[in-house]
């Protein structure tokens, strides 16, 4: 058996020595990212984008803050201008950050003013068509709308994500290096996983562990043993696992630069004692082998979805895989573009996401596996993640 982990998390040699998962987005690449913003405006036909703090901020300025209730707003027009409104109080938060060394007007607001006219002010004369972040609080997006007399609202989602889903080399090195973190949490597993432990115990050393390697904190940390495995978005209870429980463990979070790792190894602890598991397990590595084959540049989300499915269907499990098949990811855990019927965007180089299919049986377990694939320069699918899928045993004393 393995020493237990240490109450400060020491990070490991692998995760101190991996640069891109530190690296800062250059200004250069933040300018052009801006100037392709005010492009998408003109496309859509937005008077003016408006983006909350999140990850679209982040994406844009190199930078993001929680604002709370209060209204923090970049503001890009077709004309490529950008600024930034802060409240008072966070503008030293600002300071030394890569806004600082763009061209780019910061401008704050203080409590017992009104925020939206102050954005408002920033803005050239006649601006109606307002193309707002999908995660502007509405709050906010109403609160424009009002302060810009006949002023329309939009989404802008989808025109950012046609630029966010096109990873660039740094970008695909910095999820390349989370996707190394997470595997060595997963490949450590069998420390934790252990006949008599609750779920919450073991989430919490598995959490301790992300940081270990390399992230910067824990994102989520799902850990669904016997039938709480048969709900694909179960976290973590005081169930006590049990000998022979499959046990699905879906983890992930941020590196320090912002990018973020997802991965799901299905365990059993000790020899299955569910019949059927050995079966189902075989089915859905196979499903996922299919689905991240067919993962190349020209093909379609909806079709890399169907190849994974078609082998769930084609064994009789259809009606039990009840999720699509993957999700985007970079600076968001979920992004665009999403593996699921009906999404006919084509597959391009650079384009990240995960391929994870499963099939869960209510009352009983549930299987799943999950890799994050890039769409290499060649078109090919290269997987970001590396531990085995090969079905692995814990906690049977051999350890
Ligand atoms: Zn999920
Ligand atoms: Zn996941
Ligand atoms: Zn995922």
């Amino acid at each position: 058996m393995s020493v237990t982990t240490t109450s400060t998390a020491a990070i490991s040699a692998a995760a101190a020595a991996d640069d891109a998962l530190r690296t800062p987005t250059d200004v250069a690449t933040l300018a052009d990212r801006l100037g392709r913003l005010a492009d998408q405006a003109g496309r859509i036909g937005a008077d003016a984008i408006l983006i909350a703090p999140g990850a679209d901020m982040r994406y844009f300025v190199g930078h993001s803050v929680g604002s709370h209730e209060r209204f923090s707003c970049l503001a890009v027009t077709p004309d490529g201008r950008a600024r930034l409104l802060v409240p008072l109080l966070e503008r030293p938060g600002w300071a030394g950050t890569p806004v600082e060394r763009l061209d780019l007007q910061i401008s704050t607001w203080k409590d017992g003013e009104d925020p939206y006219s102050a954005l408002t002010a920033l803005l050239p004369a006649g601006v109606t068509g307002l193309a707002v972040d999908d995660y502007l609080p509405a709050m906010h997006a109403i609160g424009m709308r009002d302060a810009l007399p006949g002023s329309r609202l939009a989404l802008v989602g989808a025109a950012i994500g046609e630029l966010r889903m096109r990873k660039d080399a740094a970008e695909v090195a910095a999820l390349a290096a989370v996707g190394a973190a997470i595997d060595r949490v997963q490949r450590r597993i069998g420390e934790w996983l252990r006949p008599g432990r609750t779920e919450h115990e073991v989430a919490a050393d598995i959490t301790e562990a992300l940081v270990q390697e390399g992230h910067s904190g824990a994102d989520f940390v799902i850990v669904g043993s016997g039938p709480n495995g048969a709900s694909p978005h179960h976290e973590a209870s005081d169930r006590v696992i049990q000998q022979g429980d499959p046990v699905v463990i879906d983890i992930g979070g941020p590196s320090p630069a912002g990018y973020f790792s997802d991965c799901t190894r299905t365990y059993s602890v000790g020899a299955p004692a569910d019949p059927e598991f050995g079966r189902v397990y075989e089915i859905v590595r196979t499903a996922q082998a299919a689905g991240v084959a067919a993962a190349v540049a020209g093909a379609t989300c909806a079709s890399a979805d169907a190849a994974a499915r078609t082998v769930i269907e084609r064994a009789g499990y259809g009606e039990y895989f009840v999720t699509r098949t993957g999700h985007g990811i970079g600076l968001e855990v979920h992004e665009h573009p999403y593996l699921v019927a009906g999404n006919e965007q084509p597959l391009e180089p650079g384009m990240t996401f995960s391929v994870e299919p499963g099939i869960y049986l209510p009352g009983r377990f549930g299987v799943r596996i999950e890799d994050i694939v890039v769409v290499d320069e060649a078109g090919a699918p290269r997987l970001l993640n590396n531990c085995p899928t090969e079905l692995t045993i814990v906690g049977d004393g051999t350890e």
